[in-house]
């Protein structure tokens, strides 16, 4: 009897075995399409045997395997084997998580193809430099097709956006003919050349290139720390391109789907033959999967993607590069809770290849083990381009200036000789909407979620209050509910009535604002971008979306509007993420040849985190941090998991949290904290709980855990759903 051993994505740490007369070795790493209680379900083969594990269960048989995709490789099995093990997680749910959508779906799938255009004889013969000069894409796209012979439309569409158009042109003219090609043609393992730089590298960068490409082969995690704009991502150019002469894959992780069409151009027009593709959640199901399977087939050069695109199957791959790493959305936080950081630096050791983790606030994890050896500290000290100065940071004292609609004097005026310079300002401010809250003055009612422990935000465009977290909308009301008067306030300032309070302030300027509200659209973000460098914009107003990634060479001036939020906060991590926040959007000013300025409205500039900032000073900031953890026994000098549990009642959460607490293996070195109510008890309504765990040693919590987990899951909850969350991020 033959047997196939599946994972299947049931919160049950096992595996099943199916009777499954056709499956061989070759299969394992296939989906099977199986029953499962009464459905019929997409497991993945982890492995194969002749006899059953435990005879006392009577089996049923695979309905069929799936043949019609590549097995997952041994190596992103083994990647999903060490997230179940380290993140406690059943290898079916993981195996699940990190699938395309598509691939989970019960359907076979059709045959992939992707169309493609065949240069004919009569487009042979056409001399390129006899068309007009004026038409570049017709010229760009014949040279293109002259030399490779066959195009795919993606392919085309790198060349040009308007490739499209052009080529029904040829179509019409005989030049070309379309059809159709499977998508794993060729195995890309030719070496790419890459465009020469627009600039020489300077000392540091040199320094850093010289210390990647000179390191022998195997793993080496580097962290690369410069502040935005000192030329990281030359520096992960000049690795890839290294990569690429070597006809290897990169993998390029990034936060943000906003920043991958901006780094995608970037990286084609330094690579221009390399076939570049993207995975994020913005993708059709189809896409998504056509990407992954280019991956896959070792056909894609570059894999540049978020969070769950650290599992591709990546066949040739020689380098990782996960950009701004401090970054907290690479961080899953419900199903599986990985850090995608994390597990591309294991998928690196495995893989025994260099990672670069590159950022201007490396997360102090990160800093600690780049002190400690661990990791290999590059810096990157000055900004790149010439000139460029760091910005000067001053602090408007609130306690001393009065605020209009939000703005102090000194503001108001640096906007000013700003719009009249010609030069742009950003004013950064973390709330998107109209006013984080509506407020009675009569009877001190607040507009309060119905399931959170949140307040609504006043949407006044849309005569709206919306709960930020859990979606839960209502019209504003005209009258308090509480009391009937009709004097309802909104409270403080949100990016909204910024707008609005720049509007009157400044009749004459052109105002844009950037935040989730107006961004929604399709597109809508980098038609935005597009204006503010054609500088058709005078004052940004927005959250931190602006603060990542984009170069705005006209921006002389960033106002930061309140800060205060993130300086006495119960999350330890709060001060870091401020930090950071703040050196990013300071960085956002004079990042070309005109100095910029900084100017933060704060009730606390004694605070020492603005002393640091005011230096652009990463170093003195993580020190004292640092410093501030290992006294207080913090991560990274202890290590953290979290028991989460979320119910109906709170008394439910906490009674199961108790209970898990009875549960815990006896250890020494691991400390089991008590149940208490989370940071925000009520979220889309349900009551939430957690329990701590610490140890100063990851082996002792790992084995502690691995422990607990079993007893965990053989316990029995009702109305309870809990998980487990290593290295949580927040606490
Ligand atoms: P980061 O990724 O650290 O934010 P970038 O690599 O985007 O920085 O570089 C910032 C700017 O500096 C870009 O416009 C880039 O073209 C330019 N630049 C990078 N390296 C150099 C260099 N060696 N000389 C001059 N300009 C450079
Ligand atoms: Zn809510
Ligand atoms: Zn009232």
């Amino acid at each position: 009897m033959k047997i196939a051993q599946i994972a299947i994505d049931v919160p049950l740490n096992t595996y099943f075995d199916y009777i499954a007369d056709d499956v061989s070795v070759e299969d394992i790493g296939r989906r099977a399409l199986l029953p499962f209680g009464r459905r019929l379900v997409v497991g993945v083969i982890v492995g194969v045997a002749s006899e059953v594990a435990d005879p006392k269960f009577k089996l049923k048989s695979v309905r069929e395997i799936l043949r019609d995709a590549p097995p997952l490789p041994p190596h992103i099995l083994d990647l999903a084997r060490f997230c179940s093990t380290y993140y406690h997680h059943p290898l079916g749910q993981v195996l699940a998580a990190l699938l395309p959508q598509r691939l989970r779906r019960t359907q076979a799938l059709s045959p992939i193809t992707e169309a493609c255009y065949n240069v004919t004889e009569a487009g042979l013969a056409i001399v390129v430099g006899d068309l007009p000069q004026r038409a570049a894409v017709k010229r760009k796209l014949l040279a293109a097709l002259q030399t490779k012979r066959t195009l795919a439309r993606r392919e085309l569409l790198q060349i040009s956006g308007s490739a499209g158009s052009v080529i029904r042109e040829f179509i019409a003219g005989g030049w070309v003919r379309e059809s159709a090609m499977p998508l794993t043609v060729t195995r890309n393992a030719a070496a790419l050349p890459a465009q020469a730089a627009a600039h020489a590298l300077n000392a540091d960068q040199q320094t850093a290139v010289e210390a990647i490409l000179g390191t022998p082969p195997g793993f080496a995690p580097w962290l690369l720390h410069g502040v935005t704009g000192s030329g990281k991502t030359e520096v992960y150019l000049r690795a890839i391109a290294a990569v690429l002469a070597r006809g290897g894959q990169t993998l390029v992780l990034v936060p943000e789907i906003n920043l991958t069409p901006q780094l995608e151009a970037r990286f084609q027009a330094r690579f221009p033959q390399a076939t570049i593709v993207s995975l994020h959640s913005n993708l059709s199901e189809g896409e998504r999967l056509k990407h992954w399977l280019m991956a896959q087939a070792g056909n894609a050069h570059i894999v540049l993607g978020t969070r769950l695109a650290v599992f591709t199957p990546l066949p040739l791959l020689q380098l990782i590069v996960v950009d701004e790493e401090h970054d907290s959305s690479f961080k899953q936080q419900d199903g599986m809770r990985y850090s995608a950081r994390d597990v591309a630096v294991f998928r690196a050791r495995e893989a025994r290849i260099p990672v670069i983790l590159g950022s201007a606030t490396p997360a102090l994890e990160t800093y600690h083990n780049a002190l400690h050896g661990r990791y290999k500290l590059l810096e990157l000290k000055a900004r790149a381009v010439r000139d460029a100065a760091p910005p000067t940071v001053r602090y408007i004292d609130l306690k001393r200036e009065k605020l209009m609609e939000g703005f102090s004097a000194p503001l108001i005026t640096a906007i000013k000789q700003r719009v009249k310079r010609g030069e742009q300002s950003l004013l950064f401010i973390n709330r998107r909407g109209f006013a984080p809250v509506l407020l009675c003055d009569e009877c001190g009612w607040l507009s309060g979620c119905p399931r959170c422990t949140s307040r609504l935000v006043v949407h006044l465009k849309e005569q709206r209050l919306r709960c930020h977290h859990c979606g839960h909308e209502e019209r504003m009301p005209h009258h308090c509910p509480s009391c009937g008067n009709v004097d309802l306030a909104p409270v403080g300032q949100g990016t909204q009535r910024l707008e609005a309070a720049l509007t009157r302030l400044f009749p004459e300027a052109r105002i844009l604002r950037v935040d989730r509200d107006s961004t929604r659209r399709k597109n809508a973000l980098a038609e935005m971008l597009e204006k503010v460098h054609a500088e058709e914009i005078d004052i940004l107003v927005g959250t931190q979306m602006l603060a990542k990634g984009h170069d705005f060479p006209k921006l002389t001036l960033v106002g930061v509007l309140n800060a205060d939020g993130g300086l006495y906060s119960a999350d330890f991590r709060a001060t870091e993420h401020l930090f950071a926040q703040l050196l990013q959007v300071a960085g956002r000013a004079g990042r070309a040849a005109l100095n910029g300025e900084v100017l933060v409205q704060t009730a606390f500039p004694q605070h020492p985190l603005f002393a640091a900032l005011q230096h652009g000073d990463y170093a003195q900031f993580a020190q004292t941090a640092l410093a501030e953890r290992e006294q207080a026994g913090l991560p990274p000098f202890t290590f953290q998991a979290m028991l989460r549990a979320e119910a109906a009642t709170l008394d439910s959460a906490m009674k199961f949290l108790r209970a898990a607490v009875t549960l815990a293996p006896a250890a020494t070195q691991v400390q089991v904290y008590d149940p208490v109510p989370a940071l925000m008890a009520r979220l889309a309504g349900k009551e939430r709980a957690q329990l701590l765990i610490e140890s100063r040693s990851r082996g002792a919590l790992q084995q502690f855990l691995s422990a607990w987990i079993i007893a965990l899951q053989a316990h029995k909850t009702r109305n309870v759903r809990w998980a487990l969350d290593v290295d949580p991020i927040d606490t």
